[in-house]
């Protein structure tokens, strides 16, 4: 039996880990995939201080060697596919095992959104993607389109334009919701352009994508726009399935002010939750967060 397992290898997942294994609670971390989240898919990360400027990929490569440093017991390819309490212990459940556990931290962060458009997946690998660091290196010297308007969107927008020759942007506002330094950065590149107001209709194409269809939502006229591309960022979708506890309309868990959901002993850390700011600075303080509360639940089982 285990004191706590933590789902999820990404930011919020190992912080809790470090903080757990140098509390001394016997953890186990199960990963779906491999440790990184949505960090290792990030070209460059430019705002977790101390690393003014560090690959998405290197940043969680120190995180995993961190928390193995003090002992950490991860188990990679262990997809969660149900949780069950009975009379206080979990049962975290993974392919043919069962886990079980006094206590969990949720940390499965959360995946790309999709736009629902036809064509988006008819084309997923034939020029529809969620990924430019995976993809982005089939573009180069070709055109490519970004749908959304947040951070995600121009994050990516700025590393595809390094790589293609033309980066249009599809914003549905005629003001971008990313953060101003980045606007700034976007704004200034010659090959980023903004299409504002408009949504995309319709991707199509014959063996791979060839252009989309776009409608002005203040001028309700449509056009064809030829792309090689198209990169959709409009949001994420929580990766909370798995569990269930209390959440909000979009599946983000809700927690109390100790991150603890709906369920006792069971807490939420990182972009899993309902929260504000979804950064790695906030992931790392959830999770640090989150091992506190288990320690206090843990003392009271003991009581
Ligand atoms: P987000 O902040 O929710 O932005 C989604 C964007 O997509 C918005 O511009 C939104 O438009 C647009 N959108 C949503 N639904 C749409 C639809 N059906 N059609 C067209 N456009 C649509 O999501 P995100 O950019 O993926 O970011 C997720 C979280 O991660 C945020 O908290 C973000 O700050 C954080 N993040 C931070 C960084 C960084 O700090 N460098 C990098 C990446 C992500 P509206 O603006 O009109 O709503």
């Amino acid at each position: 039996m285990h004191e706590l397992i933590i789902i999820g290898a990404g930011p919020a997942g190992l912080t809790a880990g470090i903080y757990a294994q140098r509390a001394k609670i016997k953890t186990l971390l199960l990963e779906k995939l491999a440790p990184g989240g949505q960090v290792a898919l990030t070209d460059v990360v430019e705002n977790y201080p101390g690393f003014p400027e560090i690959e998405g990929q290197e940043l969680i490569r120190r995180f995993e060697e961190h928390a193995r440093k003090f002992g950490l017991k991860i188990k990679v390819g262990r997809e969660v596919t149900k949780v069950e309490s009975e009379d206080g212990v979990k049962k975290v459940y993974s392919g043919e095992e069962i886990y079980e556990s006094l206590s969990l931290i949720i940390a499965t962060g959360a995946q790309p959104r999709k736009l629902g458009v036809r064509g988006e997946d008819e084309f997923i690998g034939r020029g529809v993607s969620y990924c430019a660091t995976c993809d982005g290196f089939f573009y180069r010297d070709k055109i490519v389109c970004v749908v959304g308007g947040g951070d995600t969107a121009i994050t990516e927008a700025l590393y595809l334009s390094k790589i293609a020759s033309k980066v249009y942007v599809i914003h549905r506002r005629d003001k971008l919701r990313a953060t101003k330094i980045l606007q700034e950065k976007a704004m200034e590149k010659e090959n980023i352009e903004f299409i504002w107001n408009s949504t995309v209709e319709e991707i199509r194409g014959e063996e791979k994508v060839d252009s989309v269809v776009l409608r002005n939502i203040k001028e309700g006229s449509k056009r064809e726009l030829q792309v090689d591309g198209v990169f959709i960022y409009v949001g994420m979708r929580p990766n909370t399935e798995f569990i269930d506890v209390e959440k909000d309309e979009n599946g983000f868990i809700i927690t109390d002010e100790n991150l603890e959901t709906s369920e006792k002993g069971i807490f939420a850390a990182g972009d899993c939750r309902k929260k504000t700011l979804r950064q790695i600075s906030t992931a790392i303080g959830d999770g640090a967060l989150a091992v506190h509360s288990v320690e206090s639940y843990l003392e009271s089982l003991k009581k």
